[in-house]
């Protein structure tokens, strides 16, 4: 700790949290932050971590109930993981996938494809490596665009959801639906058409009406637009971020057939629903269905470590062979960092781990435990709807002006679980293998959190 030493001149115990966070407000810039409440808000300061538990400098112990945004699998510092990552560290850091290859990245491929979901729609056979989700989905989008250039016409537009999320890039922000996050950003964008979310809730409109009539307007988009559109892109039944809008299988059915009839790609983000965060690994096998392009990030290194791939069906894989091809036909695409070792080996260890103790058949589990323990709550006063996908959880409270969700998310924290919330949707979404203890001590602080801010 010299370091910290060095900057603690005066005294010999170890900083304080108080001065940590006076550090961190003098020189870090965090993510989707407004920094003039950061320090009033009284961020914790994880110091370790170990299952489902996030531990403070004073030692309080923390629930993660939101998997630290949606990526931890089977618990932090899993000993398997580590072991792992510790083994890969010794034996190779990182050599570039430009032109050369390593067994982690090989093996890790197979094993995606080897899990990749079965359905209406092509075999998934090719895997290409990104960094984190956002970039996942450049990734899918630059494809389906090239794709369409070296298989027939160029088509300039992607269909996207209102409502929709696929990361923070510019190319991920254009396919993105959410006014408060994507809006300043409009006038920098790709050409996009925008579809009306089977996920959106309408005040006095029936659901299932709703999605008729979401259905109906994609058909009717691609009928008029169809030949310029190189994919249709969507998150697969639950839209994440706009505070876990779900929507049923007829509509991402309707989406296949309807991209295959046009000649265009259809590209599901799986980066928040994969996994086995929906209680299956795949939230498209609920549909019975296989996208095109499928991107993953989030969990796929169980929570560790930045890494995320597109699997690609083989009719997209041949588009971007040059045999024959008077033009190049590569994709000119890649990162730095793209298959990192160290990544690919804490994600090869974590599908084995989920593997081998049906982590998939735990979620669901899971996910049916945490309905019925919140089902009281549908009751509740202070509570709008609760909506449910696996263990992907949005809880919307009543609004009781911008900050709800985060008063009752602080609440919750005085009850040993620490979670975020979307706007006034408080979003629960554990670690998959979540045990029974911890899972009613997760429902329980959220009921009182709810209780005491909400009535
Ligand atoms: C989180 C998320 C992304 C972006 O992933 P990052 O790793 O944050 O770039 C993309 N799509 C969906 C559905 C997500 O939930």
């Amino acid at each position: 700790m010299s370091y910290s030493a060095s900057r603690e001149p005066t005294s010999s115990a170890a900083p304080s949290t108080d001065a940590w966070i006076e550090r961190d407000a003098a020189a870090v810039w965090h993510p989707f932050t407004q920094h003039s409440t950061w320090v009033a808000d009284e961020p914790t300061l994880v110091a370790s971590a170990e299952g489902p538990w996030l531990i403070d400098l004073d030692g309080n112990r923390y629930l993660d109930g939101v998997s630290s945004l949606w990526v931890t699998t089977v618990g932090h510092c899993h000993p398997d993981i580590n072991a792992a990552v510790k083994e890969q560290l010794d034996t190779l850091d990182h050599s570039t996938f430009l032109g050369t290859t390593h067994r982690p990245g090989i093996e890790l491929a197979e094993a995606l494809i080897d899990i990749a979901p079965q359905g209406e729609g092509p075999q998934l056979t090719k895997v290409f490596y990104a960094g984190d989700g956002s970039s996942a989905m450049e990734v899918a989008l630059k494809m389906s665009y090239q794709y369409s250039t070296q298989t027939g016409h160029s088509r300039p537009k992607f269909v996207r959801l209102t409502s929709a999320y696929h990361g923070d890039t510019l190319g991920a922000v254009s396919a993105g639906g959410i006014d408060l996050f994507h809006q300043t950003y409009r006038p920098l964008l790709l050409q996009t058409i925008a579809a009306p979310s089977p996920g959106e809730r309408h005040e006095g409109i029936d659901q299932d009406d709703h999605v008729a009539a979401c259905t109906e307007e994609l058909g009717r988009i691609m009928a008029e637009h169809g030949s310029e559109v190189c994919a249709i892109v969507l998150e697969p039944l639950m839209q994440g971020a706009a505070g876990m809008l779900n929507y049923p299988a007829s509509y991402l059915q309707a989406a296949r057939r309807l991209a295959t009839e046009h000649g265009a790609l259809l590209v599901c983000d799986e980066v928040a629903t994969g996994i086995g965060r929906t209680g299956r690994m795949w939230s498209v096998e609920h549909a019975g269905i296989v996208p095109d392009l499928l991107a993953c990030g989030k969990g796929i290194t169980g929570g560790y470590l930045p890494l995320s791939a597109v699997l690609a069906a083989q009719h997209v894989w041949e588009g971007f062979l040059a045999d024959g091809s008077t033009t190049p036909r590569t994709f000119f695409h890649g990162h730095t960092y793209t298959a990192n070792p160290l990544c690919c080996a804490a994600a090869l260890a974590n599908l084995r781990i989920m593997r081998e103790q049906d982590v998939v058949g735990q979620a669901a589990a899971l996910g049916e435990r945490l309905g019925e323990l919140l089902a009281p709550l549908r009751d509740h006063p202070g509570v709008k709807e609760i909506r449910r996908h696996g263990t992907m959880i949005g809880v919307e409270v009543v609004d009781r002006g911008p900050r709800t969700g985060f008063e009752v998310c602080q609440a919750v924290r005085g009850h040993g679980v620490w979670l975020r919330p979307l706007g006034n949707t408080v979003i629960v979404m554990p670690p998959l293998n979540l045990g029974e203890d911890e899972t009613e001590l997760l429902a329980g602080a959220l009921i009182k959190g709810i209780d005491e801010v909400l009535t």
